[in-house]
C-alpha cells in the first residue's frame, strides 16, 4: 500500500462521515488513521437515543484500530458534514483527543478537514495519564 498524502487522507474521511449514523444532530463525520504503511482505518459518529452513548467518528476509528492491533496511530483526519453550512469545520472533541493521546505519539498529526493540520500536543497540552509522559508511544 502507498502512503496517502493529508489531502487523500482527509478525502477518505469525508467518505467515511457517508456510513455515520446521525439522525438525531444529522451532524455527519468521519475520521481516518493513516499508518506509514499506507494501512487505513476508519471511523464515523455513531448515535443514540440515549445520547450520552453517542461516539464521535474519532473514537470509533481508535476503538477500530486498535481492534485491528494498531496500538500506535501516527495520523488521524477528521472531516464533519454539517446539515446546515457545508463549510462549517468542527475541532475534535476533549474526550477524542484524551483517547488519541493513548495512543498518538505527542507530535502526532491530527488533520481537520476546512482548518489544517495540527499536532496533538498542541491541541492536549496536558492530557491525563499516570505519568509525566503518559502512555505515549
Ligand atoms: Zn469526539
Amino acid at each position: 500500500m502507498t502512503k496517502l498524502k493529508n489531502a487523500e487522507l482527509v478525502e477518505v474521511a469525508r467518505k467515511a462521515s457517508d456510513r455515520a449514523y446521525a439522525p438525531y444532530s444529522n451532524f455527519r463525520v468521519g475520521a481516518a488513521i493513516a499508518l506509514d504503511d499506507g494501512t487505513v482505518v476508519t471511523g464515523c459518529n455513531v448515535e443514540n437515543a440515549s445520547y450520552g452513548l453517542t461516539i464521535c467518528a474519532e473514537r470509533a476509528a481508535v476503538f477500530a484500530a486498535v481492534a485491528a492491533g494498531i496500538k500506535v496511530i501516527p495520523r488521524i483526519a477528521v472531516a464533519v458534514v454539517s446539515p446546515t453550512d457545508e463549510k462549517q469545520s468542527l475541532m475534535p472533541c476533549g474526550a477524542c483527543l484524551q483517547v488519541l493521546s493513548e495512543f498518538m505519539p505527542a507530535d502526532g498529526t491530527i488533520l481537520v478537514a476546512g482548518r489544517g493540520e495540527f499536532r496533538l500536543i498542541e491541541l492536549l497540552p496536558h492530557s491525563f495519564g499516570f505519568t509525566s509522559e503518559a502512555n505515549r508511544p
